[in-house]
């Protein structure tokens, strides 16, 4: 794939983004098997490049450095996991839709097809020259570092250790072993218990993920425990995307079974009585005991992140970048994407894949002394089931602004503003999974 070509797509998209073209992007889609495509040789283009995180982000950098950048470009993808574990649809193993094990991708084919050098080591510190490995070794010499290793965890008020997330009240925003626990404390739940599920404020990671997940749940439990409910406390004052769509499923789909609670404050969380107490407005002090608590917990860039000085966002959480490159504004060379950088965009897996491919636009430009495209074009889109069989979804391009220098949704592309599916329905559901296998197989083959 010519990623001029590719570009050109994007640009001539704009405005007229419908759900088919999501998977022109992806080149397939679900019923075909992934494309896999030459590797360039006579680009002229060399240097050595290392990746660290192979998400959504990471993975697809380092597949499109070798798509577009050809032979003469080595590219090494540093990963602690020896596969990936896909968050998107995560919220279909909690109701025994999907397993873990068919949410996982391998990097087989980015090493053995697309050339690319996997190093299934631990990161624990970068600088500007380096990375150093949790085993004390250190990997030098490349040409400009890519970082795109996802978010880490705050503690909610009260908690004492991030082990409470992993052995008593997962809040399972990372699909893994947090997932199955999380399953299993569905099942076994008495019926009659409520499961709660706390929002943190904006942003995290998937902004319509807490409200899917209320949803699924919700479904669920109708079949499962149908005297249960979903109690959600926000921490927003509202809902914040897709708000008809959300509010027609808790007040209308999932009537009596969710109760959304906007606005709230937590001041503690017990782990081990499971004990929620929560500000609401005027009302002080409130408490609400779950049968399963689901604490969706604040998020910030990971700590070696902070540690090599590239948080720099307004609030200290996330990484700046130029968004032309996605090279830090604190440390020149080091390009940041996906959940821990601070953008407009939402922090979603496809804007992972997409800003991944502007990030090696970007970087194959400034290695043969040329400046970043001017104006680059993403888009985004997240599908969010509502039950079993139905479900909506949420889409936007964005376009770089030269005047705040940011990417923003333009004024027509529905005013400015993200679209989202009038209603829930199955074709949506059978649409989401097309996107998904698109997205993935753009991803990882
Ligand atoms: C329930 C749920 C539903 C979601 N649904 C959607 C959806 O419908 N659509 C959508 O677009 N997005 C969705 N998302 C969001 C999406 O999963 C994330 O935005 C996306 O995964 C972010 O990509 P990333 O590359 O930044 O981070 P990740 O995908 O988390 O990848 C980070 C990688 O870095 C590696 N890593 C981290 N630290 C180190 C280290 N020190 N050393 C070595 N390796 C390291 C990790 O192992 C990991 O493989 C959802 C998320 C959740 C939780």
């Amino acid at each position: 794939m010519n990623r001029r070509k590719f570009l050109g797509v994007t640009a001539s998209g704009l405005g007229l983004l419908t759900l088919s073209s999501f998977s022109a992007f992806a080149a397939r889609d679900s019923n075909t098997a992934p494309v896999q495509f030459a590797i360039p040789t006579n680009t002229g283009i060399n240097g050595h490049i290392v990746v660290l995180g192979g998400g959504m982000a990471g993975a697809t950098v380092a597949k499109y450095l070798r798509l577009w950048g050809g032979t003469g470009l080595q590219v090494t993808l540093v990963e602690k996991s020896a596969a990936y574990t896909s968050n998107i649809l995560s919220n279909t193993v909690l109701t025994g839709q999907r397993t873990l094990a068919n949410l996982a991708y391998h990097y087989d084919t980015l090493k053995n097809h697309y050339g690319v050098t996997l190093i299934n080591k631990e990161v624990a510190a970068i600088d500007a020259a380096s990375i150093q490995f949790a085993d004390g070794t250190v990997l030098s010499g490349h040409d400009r570092l890519v970082v795109a290793p996802g978010v880490e965890f705050d503690l909610m008020p009260g908690m004492t250790s991030v082990d409470e997330y992993d052995t008593l009240i997962p809040h399972a925003w990372k699909a893994g072993p947090q997932t199955t626990l999380l399953r299993d404390q569905l099942i076994n739940m008495t019926d009659g218990a409520d499961v709660v599920i706390t929002i943190p404020k904006a942003p995290y990671r998937c902004p319509p993920g807490p409200y899917e997940r209320a949803c699924v749940i919700a479904d669920w439990l109708k079949a499962n425990k149908p005297n249960s409910q979903v109690i959600v406390l926000d921490t927003n004052a509202d809902i914040l995307v897709e708000k008809d769509n959300f509010n027609y499923a808790f007040t209308v789909t999932h009537a009596g079974v969710i109760d959304y609670r906007p606005g709230c404050t937590i001041t503690d969380v017990d782990s081990a009585t499971r004990v929620v107490t929560y500000n609401q407005g005027l009302s002080l002090d409130n408490t609400v005991e779950a049968g399963v608590l689901n604490p969706i917990p604040p998020q910030r860039a990971p700590k070696l992140l902070a540690d090599a000085g590239l948080l720099n966002s307004p609030d200290g959480r996330f990484a700046a970048v130029d968004v032309l490159s996605y090279e830090s504004t604190a440390i020149p060379g080091i390009h940041i994407l996906g959940d821990a950088s601070s953008t407009t965009m939402p922090k979603a897996g496809h804007i992972g894949n997409q800003q991944a491919k502007t990030c090696v636009d970007a970087i194959l430009r400034m290695l043969q002394g040329q400046l970043p495209d001017p104006s680059p074009v993403t888009n985004s889109a997240c599908f969010t089931p509502i039950t079993a069989s139905t479900a909506t979804w949420l889409a936007a391009v964005y376009q770089y602004d030269p005047g705040t220098k940011k990417m923003v949704i333009p004024a027509q592309h529905n005013n400015g503003t993200a679209i989202s599916a009038p209603t829930a329905s199955t074709r949506n559901y059978q649409d989401m999974l097309t996107w998904f296998n698109s997205l993935m197989g753009d991803t990882f083959a």
